[in-house]
């Protein structure tokens, strides 16, 4: 058992010392650095984006909260016009003037325009049309049973309407239109033939006609953008309005309108130190109110693809930002407003603020890194190959002969060893044939060292050439060879002797500048299945005695059998 683990560890750290290559472990290893760098970078830079969010948002809420806070004032003013109407409603005040007033009315009545004015530096003229006007259109309705009432109450609040709406910075008219043919107006008009057409165009306007059971279930105060018109002005105006509802009869609608200036003043206002980015204040359709810059600065304004892209955007989010190109963009619904807020936020402010030279911080500090770790890479790739090379090299030396190119003796015998240990595992026959180059020392005496030299190559080549797969040939002495053939046998291997025997005398080596040289060798071969012996050194042994007897014979022979002494 403990056998078989040892087993199965060296076999695997055998496969492992095969496999790996230290090029691909380098290159792992750094690929793996680089993208946990990279990584960690990119988190940094997620968790720096959400902070930028963040803080845009807060901006936003900022400002929005402030705009709020104005806007609700203005709300709160109505819904107190609307509470004082039905307290009005319910306990009509005895005086004598309001009872005057009713009076008048019924002599009013059937004219086309008329105007009951009461003191006109203290409350508001009630401007009316015909009995015939009202009766046209179901929407209008003048009830006989709660005229009188609604009379009183209408003159109680222009007393307070025309108080309230003395602050010109906010809105610019305030209006109740009742259904019974007749308005109050904070800028009325003293022109008389104007009333009809005036109180026409007030009950035609969406804030008007919107506000009736179905329109407006909830009551609560709705806005709307009125389109520049005769008694509107040039400019568009936006008008808030809210239902009068008593004992559940809709009476009419109280209305402030305001004008896209004082909505940019109130949205500078609620700015007060957020000056950085530009903020756009945005009806439910996404037409644009009030910016806090120039109406003409086309770079922050919305292609229709873009504007599109918004408007889906914060139809699924109420709160939320989005990015667009090189801007970012916030936005926030305001409570008292039916609108929304816009927060733009340029690449160039971005870049000049905090989080930019952090974000740029970190992309330098990442580039640099990854600069590091590449220049680092190459060096290290550079030496593990260098080493690769080197450690090759040497082992090649430590195992060959530098001028044969063949085994040295200490491989060869090694090698020699473990093939014949196998052969004998498996009775298969193992041949050596030892080789001694013929007179080799007069041919260094004659032509010199280098041309023996090439000799010796020569012929190392010749017997390399002649080998197949599995068999070794290595130089064991001077100029002596040794070749083993394992799974060959004895008479097969004298026949390869004698093959490269043959090859060696045949060919003429150039020694020397016009000189050839014809040279020889002697062999001698042995067996292991001759005497069943598969020690190498015996072999070889015996393959040298055999290589003496013919050297003896008279040299350039093979000699595979032991010839009786003579
Ligand atoms: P024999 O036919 O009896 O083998 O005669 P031989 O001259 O070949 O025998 P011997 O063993 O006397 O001579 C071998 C010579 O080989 C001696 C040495 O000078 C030469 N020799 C050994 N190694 C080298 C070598 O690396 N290069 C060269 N050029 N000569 C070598
Ligand atoms: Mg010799
Ligand atoms: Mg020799």
């Amino acid at each position: 058992m403990q056998r078989d683990t040892n087993r199965v560890k060296r076999s695997f750290l055998q496969w492992l010392h095969k496999r790996s290559n230290p090029g691909l472990i380098v290159n792992s290893c750094f690929l793996i650095v680089l993208i946990f760098s990279t990584l960690l970078t990119w988190r940094e830079v997620v968790v720096l984006e959400d902070a930028y969010i963040s803080s845009q948002r807060n901006h936003l809420e900022t400002v929005a909260n402030a705009l709020d806070r104005q806007l609700q004032f203005s709300v709160d003013k109505m819904l107190f016009f609307r509470h004082s109407m039905g307290d009005a409603l319910q306990t009509p005040l005895a005086f004598g003037v309001l009872h005057d007033a009713v009076l008048r009315f019924s002599s009013l009545r059937a004219t086309p325009n008329w105007q009951i004015a009461l003191d006109r530096k203290r409350t508001l003229p009630i401007n009316g049309v015909s009995d015939a006007f009202v009766e046209k259109t179901t929407l209008l309705n003048r009830d006989n049973t709660r005229l009188n009432s609604e009379l009183s109450a209408a003159l109680e609040v222009g007393y307070l309407l025309r108080l309230a709406s003395s602050d010109k910075r906010k809105e610019v008219r305030v209006v109740y239109v009742s259904r019974a043919g007749f308005f109050l107006a904070t800028d009325a008009t003293d022109k008389s033939e104007d009333i009809a057409p005036r109180y026409y165009q007030l009950v035609t306007q969406p804030w008007f006609t919107q506000q009736s059971e179905r329109g407006n279930r909830a009551r609560a105060v709705r806005w709307f953008i009125s389109p520049a018109s005769a008694f509107v002005g040039k400019e568009p105006l936006i008008t808030a309005s809210v239902p009068i509802y008593y004992d559940h009869f809709w009476y009419g609608v109280v209305a402030m309108d305001f004008t896209f200036g004082t909505m940019k003043r109130l949205l500078e206002d609620a700015m007060d130190d957020h000056t950085e980015g530009e903020y756009q204040l945005y009806d439910t359709r996404l037409n644009m109110i009030a910016t806090s810059e120039r109406p003409d600065n086309q770079a922050s304004r919305f292609d229709k693809r873009e504007t599109a892209q918004i408007a889906r955007a914060i139809e699924s989010d109420t709160q939320g930002g989005i990015r667009l190109g090189s801007r970012f963009i916030s936005w926030e619904r305001l409570d008292h407003f039916d609108g929304v807020v816009l927060r733009i936020h340029t690449l160039n402010e971005g870049v000049r603020g905090d989080f930019g030279s952090i974000s740029i911080v970190l992309a330098l500090l990442w580039a640099l890194f990854t600069a590091m770790l590449l220049i680092s890479w190459l060096v290290i790739r550079r030496m593990v190959s260098n080493m690769y090379t080197l450690q090759h090299s040497l082992q090649w030396q430590a195992w060959h002969d530098p001028l044969t190119r063949l085994n040295n003796r200490g491989a060869l015998f090694e090698r020699a060893k473990i093939l014949a240990m196998q052969c004998q595992q498996q009775s298969r026959p193992f041949s050596v044939i030892q080789i001694d180059l013929d007179c080799f020392k007069s041919i260094n005496d004659r032509f010199g060292h280098q041309a023996g030299d090439k000799v010796l190559s020569h012929a190392a080549g010749i017997i390399a050439s002649g080998l197949r797969e599995g068999e070794l040939a290595g130089r064991v002495g001077g100029e002596e060879f040794c070749v083993v053939l394992p799974g060959v046998a004895l008479p097969e291997a004298a026949a390869i002797a004698e093959r490269i025997r043959s090859r060696i005398n045949s060919r003429e080596i150039l020694v020397q500048k016009s000189t050839t040289l014809r040279i020889s060798a002697s062999f001698g071969v042995s067996c292991a299945h001759e005497k069943g012996n598969y020690e190498f050194e015996q072999l070889q042994s015996i393959a040298d005695t055999r290589l003496y007897q013919a050297k003896q014979g008279g040299r350039n022979q093979v000699v595979w059998q032991d010839h009786p002494r003579k």
